[in-house]
């Protein structure tokens, strides 16, 4: 096929290019000097380009020549953000707009919360806050920067002074992270697998010794009491209307719900990601059990977009994926 699919040497680059190759794509990788070795040393990359993210804007022209769709992913989000999305001029799968959304932890929540799906409380103020409240610092990395007040004196105490922050009821329960694929071609949203993250200081040894930091690690493959599933699909349903109408275009492709379930198996949605998770990764190769439900194969979620891809590009639909 003449379409190279592209995408930057980190987070699901592995599984992402893996699958375009196997669907008869062309492949490329942009990757940062120290990582173009490994990632040239796999057979499924066929080109790499080696450019940081300040660097990007210089690849517009070589990239249109390969005729490049390109999947961003969380590290683009993180490293690159919205004002690289608007500039770095190539066909993107999926919503490039959703990106900014992504960005802004107050817009986000508001996101959910116009799709009618639970969220956990945001108090303005310490005076409204009823403890025990999370407390997440604007910028903080991979959870670390966030804090869990158990009570007033304590909040009052480490709150800081300078806005750039947001607070939560802090949910008691087991965190969950649903994997959805929201797909034009056969016109649905699917429910396509669900993972933990595998956090310091929080999963680890901690005995006491530290403060939770959540900074993710790893990741683990999660199935789901089959009771929750029917009410986790109608919330990614919710959550694709609600792109829809705020932003004028079409949820595309890979998102996630990040939640966390209490005993009472209520479902507080605190995230999300409009954009393929690295949690899929535990897919990789062997597919999501929850991919067999629509599809006689198992997949992953870089054969799932590979898949979207080839229908569209040979229906000539790509305009239907591609923002
Ligand atoms: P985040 O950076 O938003 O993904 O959050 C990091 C971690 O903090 C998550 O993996 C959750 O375990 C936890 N967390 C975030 N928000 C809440 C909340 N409102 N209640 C309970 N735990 C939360």
């Amino acid at each position: 096929m003449n379409l190279t699919v592209t995408t930057l040497a980190s987070h699901t680059a592995l599984q992402i290019l893996r699958a375009a190759k196997k669907h008869g794509f062309k492949t490329a990788a942009i990757t940062e000097p120290h990582r173009e070795k490994f990632y040239k040393g796999l057979g499924f990359i066929e080109k790499t380009y080696v450019a940081g993210p300040d660097e990007l804007d210089m690849l517009v022209e070589p990239l249109k020549a390969e005729n490049a769709v390109f999947i961003p992913h969380g590290s683009f989000v993180e490293y690159c953000g919205p004002e690289r999305a608007a500039s770095f001029n190539i066909p993107f799968f999926g919503s490039r707009q959703l990106i900014g959304v992504e960005a802004v932890q107050l817009e986000k929540m508001a996101l959910l919360e116009s799709a009618g799906i639970p969220t956990p409380k945001t108090y303005k103020t310490a005076g409204e806050a009823e403890p025990p409240v999370i407390v997440k610092l604007a910028g903080a990395k991979g959870g670390r920067g966030y804090f869990v007040a158990k009570d007033r004196r304590t909040l009052l105490e480490r709150l800081p002074s300078s806005a750039g922050y947001i607070m939560q009821e802090y949910v008691v329960g087991v965190p969950v992270y649903v994997h959805y694929f929201a797909s034009p071609m056969f016109n649905r949203v699917e429910l396509f697998g669900a993972d933990i993250r595998y956090e310091a200081n929080v999963d680890g040894r901690v005995l006491g010794l530290q403060e939770p930091t959540f900074v993710v690690v790893g990741n683990r493959p999660l199935v789901l009491r089959e009771s929750l599933l029917p009410r986790l699909l109608e919330y990614g349903e919710r959550f694709a209307s609600a792109v829809e109408k705020r932003l004028g275009e079409r949820m595309v492709g890979p998102f996630c719900l990040e939640a966390i379930i209490t005993d009472r198996l209520e479902v507080k949605v605190f995230e999300f990601s409009g954009r393929i998770v690295a949690g899929t990764n535990v897919y990789m190769g062997v597919g999501s059990p929850y991919s067999t439900l629509y599809f006689d194969n198992p997949m992953d979620m870089g054969e799932r977009i590979a898949l979207e891809l080839k229908i569209a590009h040979e229906q000539n639909l790509l305009d239907m994926v591609t923002s």
